[in-house]
């Protein structure tokens, strides 16, 4: 391509992405849903929090699913001044057959969002694999919708999961499918430090 071509190009492809800057002018807090079987959702989520912190804005991260205490990002994040951090209490995991206890501790994990929900000293909250609660009966979406609806105007939310309620997806403004392509994991690779957890 010869350089007049490409500056004409480029000027072109420039007045578009002009005019869509100029009529985004809105300014609050989204709702972004990280969805999808792919990998990549907790960690993006997590490399959001990144920036937020960077900011010095106030953050929450609730952890929905009981993995590991000891992940990376617990042990790099826990110290962060302006974070909290919490784990829901006795914790759904995949070994768990105690429905009554994992309904417990999904509400009583969903009773500390809701209260961050309310809060405007928050910037971002991370909602990470919430979407199971609803998927398992756990919790009902319409009581998180509304809360998620009365929201402080410049808070953020991000809620990750491989499914996601139809309910949340109908008010986020943001949504992104992880597609899984191809897993290290179905190759025989064992689950490792700093890349899984
Ligand atoms: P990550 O935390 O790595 O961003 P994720 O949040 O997108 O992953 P989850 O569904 O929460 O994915 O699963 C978390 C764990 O399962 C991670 O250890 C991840 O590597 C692994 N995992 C994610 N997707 C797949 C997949 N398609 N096949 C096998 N393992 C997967
Ligand atoms: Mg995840």
């Amino acid at each position: 391509m010869s350089d007049d071509r490409h500056i004409s190009r480029m000027q072109r492809k420039k007045d578009v992405v002009d005019e869509r800057i100029s009529r985004a002018t809105e300014e609050r807090g989204v709702l972004i849903l990280l969805k999808g079987n792919g990998k990549g959702k907790s960690s993006s989520a997590l490399g959001t929090l990144a920036r937020a912190l960077g900011h010095g804005q106030r953050c929450a991260v609730i952890q929905f699913i009981k993995g590991r205490r000891e992940t990376g990002e617990y042990l790099f994040f826990r110290d962060q001044p302006n974070l909290d951090w919490h784990i829901m209490g006795q914790g759904f995991t995949w070994e768990t057959q105690d429905r009554e206890r994992d309904i417990e501790a999904a509400q009583s994990a969903w009773a500390v969002a809701k209260g961050l929900l309310e809060n405007p000293d928050y910037h971002l909250i991370v909602l990470d694999e919430m979407s199971y609660m609803f998927k398992y009966g756990y919790l009902d979406p319409l009581p998180v919708v509304e809360a998620l609806k009365q929201r402080p105007a410049h808070q953020n939310v991000i809620i990750t999961g491989r499914t996601m309620a139809t309910p949340l997806q109908e008010i986020a403004d943001t949504i992104s499918t992880v597609q899984d392509e191809r897993h290290a994991f179905r190759g025989g690779v064992k689950a490792q430090a700093g890349i899984e957890y």
